[in-house]
């Protein structure tokens, strides 16, 4: 069973909010130069349709920030609003002047200050020296962002921690904290709330660790910012999908997680069909029917792969009424009992024919495979009808 949602408020990012009660939402990142404003513009239209939520794109530099803008006006005129985040490495200059421009900065607390290559041990005062340092940019940055009512993303990567942190607390979840919470604590400093957290790594295990220590400590503090949830470098194809959901899943099974990204090395518009099964398997959102089907074994009487198939595509076209649930099953012995929670079932019976149920109860028999389809949408076309 889902465990409660972790309690965390609002932010809003442009028109979508993040935490609280709002739906978890979607993001990706485009995967071309944000200069490129033309191939940008249609990247970011294509994920929009496809169903990602919020938008992130690459900002290195003062050429970015402008493309950033022409891109983020281009949209509106085409009445595209997905909320669009500028992500910054290195520089709180160009974090800064993203704050004018995107609806939310993302700003990497490894190197927002600190430098991450070369030095390698720090003495006490080494470390307090370069913890003020960051202290005093992310003050004035934090400050620039309440006064423009943007919010910003401050992301913890195990890849990419300061090495004063990984030398004082070991690289793994107890420096990821570290690293949030010196943010957090200067965001304290000048009252700046509409902050969102994210603890990534490439492996499954340090994220699910590093997000749950993170969200205790928040927790004992009375610090309720939204998480945003990710497998970094997952990769691409079956796998990167599977550490995505294990990892991502997993948290949000334990009600953490405010909102998600998948990361696969593909098309970015790829990455919105795993977030959205990720989030409908956890039943976090719904976005069509839940389709459920039975392996197939010696008992199964027809052929089960085709017309799951056919079910599903039709399912898919069908629109409109997804609140309920279709099985799909080889055999009367298991199927009627273990398809018993779906809303629809087909079930096979002998001869090689099938029949229909709703709600537990055979609503049509022996029923030939190449009209099953046809008859079974005519029968949940309008959802169940005898819903108990
Ligand atoms: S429902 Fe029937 S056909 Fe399907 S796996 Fe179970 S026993 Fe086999």
């Amino acid at each position: 069973m889902t465990m409660a949602r972790r309690k965390t408020r609002e932010v809003a990012v442009g028109g979508i909010a993040i935490g609280g009660s709002s739906a978890i939402s979607i993001q990706s990142m485009t995967s071309i130069p944000t200069a490129n404003i033309f191939g940008t513009v249609k990247q970011i239209c294509g994920l929009a349709e496809c169903g990602c939520e919020i938008v992130r794109l690459a900002v290195s530099n003062a050429e970015d920030v402008k493309s950033l803008a022409e891109i983020k006006s281009t949209l509106r005129r085409k009445g595209v609003a997905v909320p669009l985040v500028a992500d910054v490495h290195f520089s709180p200059l160009i974090a800064s002047d993203c704050l004018e421009v995107a609806d939310k900065v993302r700003i990497n607390a490894g190197n927002f200050s600190d430098k991450i290559l070369g030095q390698k041990a720090f003495s006490d005062g080494e470390f307090a020296t370069g913890r003020e340092k960051l202290r005093s940019k992310l003050k004035v940055f934090f400050n620039r962002a309440k006064d423009l009512k943007k919010p910003v993303r401050i992301g913890i990567n195990y890849g990419s921690l300061a090495p004063r942190i990984v030398y004082k607390f070991g690289h793994g979840e107890e420096a990821m904290w570290a690293s949030a919470e010196e943010c957090l604590l200067a965001a304290e400093e000048v009252n700046f709330e509409a902050i969102i957290l994210s603890f990534k790594a490439s492996d499954v295990q340090k994220i699910v660790r590093a997000n749950r220590l993170a969200c205790s400590h928040m927790d004992e503090r009375g610090w309720n910012f939204p998480v945003h949830l990710g497998v970094t470098e997952a990769a691409s194809g079956d796998y990167a999908r599977v550490k995505s959901a294990v990892g991502i899943g997993t948290l949000l099974q334990e009600g953490i997680g405010d909102t998600i990204r998948v990361s696969l090395t593909e098309d970015p518009t790829e990455e919105i069909a795993v977030a959205k099964n990720i989030l409908q398997a956890c039943g976090l959102r719904r976005y069509g029917v839940e389709l459920v089907a039975c392996p197939s074994c010696g008992r199964t009487t027809y052929d089960i792969q085709k017309v799951l198939g056919e079910v599903r595509d039709a399912l898919a076209r069908m629109g409109g009424a997804k609140n309920f649930k279709v099985a799909v099953m080889g055999c009367a012995i298991n199927g009627i009992g273990e398809a018993g929670d779906a809303d629809f079932a087909i079930v096979g019976g002998p001869g090689g024919m099938l029949a229909i149920y709703e709600g537990g109860k055979c609503i049509a028999t022996r029923i030939a495979p190449d009209k099953i389809c046809e008859e079974f949408l005519q029968k949940c076309a309008g959802g169940r009808r005898n819903n108990p």
